[in-house]
């Protein structure tokens, strides 16, 4: 079995949140569908079309005290569409959108995999391609999260089952932008 790949990390967020004590609340959020628009292998700055609400979403769920995990499939790497090194800049490039917008993502964890489609080594069944629940199981050991407590935001079946696997209590099938029963989810986890 693979290893899970080296996410991409907000060294500042958690210099941040280093004071903070007790498990992480996280809202983990998929990529393609629901942070950008699916144009199918999206990997650069222009290819890229927010999903509407995404920022509000996520500025709410950081004035709700929670972090914020992308858990994403990439089979582009896999398929050699794009490299490593370029979906790590474009991410990173997200991540910096997202910290203008006033909503600082912590990590991407990524799946640079495909049982059938992959070339080379990343021609291989891993335990981290959703429906596999392995990206949210290393960011909660990574970042003492606490799964029960955290939520999941996916656009297909595949994010659902994975966050189900992993223990994620809360999951929301959502689809362009209809981001209202989450953010009613995070109000309520922030009054209770
Ligand atoms: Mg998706
Ligand atoms: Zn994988």
């Amino acid at each position: 079995m693979p290893p899970i790949a080296v996410p991409i990390v907000n060294r500042d967020l958690i210099d941040a949140d280093a004071s903070r004590t007790g498990p992480r609340r996280v809202l983990f959020l998929d990529r393609d569908g629901v942070i950008n628009v699916n144009h199918g292998y999206v990997h650069a700055p222009e290819q890229t079309d927010w999903v509407p609400g995404i920022f509000d979403l996520a500025r709410f769920a950081r004035k709700a005290g929670f972090a914020i995990v992308v858990v994403t499939n990439q089979a582009g790497i896999a398929r050699g569409y794009y490299d490593v090194g370029q979906f790590e800049r474009y991410t990173r490039w997200i991540h910096d959108q997202f910290e203008r917008e006033g909503a600082s993502l912590l990590a991407t964890y990524y799946c640079p995999h495909h049982p059938d489609a992959g070339i080379g080594d990343f021609r291989v069944a891993c335990a981290c391609r959703k429906p596999q629940p392995g990206l949210l199981l290393a960011a909660a050991r990574d970042w003492r999260i606490s799964l029960d407590s955290s939520v999941l935001v996916g656009d297909q079946p595949s994010d659902i089952e994975a966050a189900a696997r992993a223990g994620v209590r809360t999951r929301f099938l959502v689809a362009d932008g209809n981001f209202a029963a989450a953010q009613d989810w995070l109000t309520a986890a922030m009054e209770g």
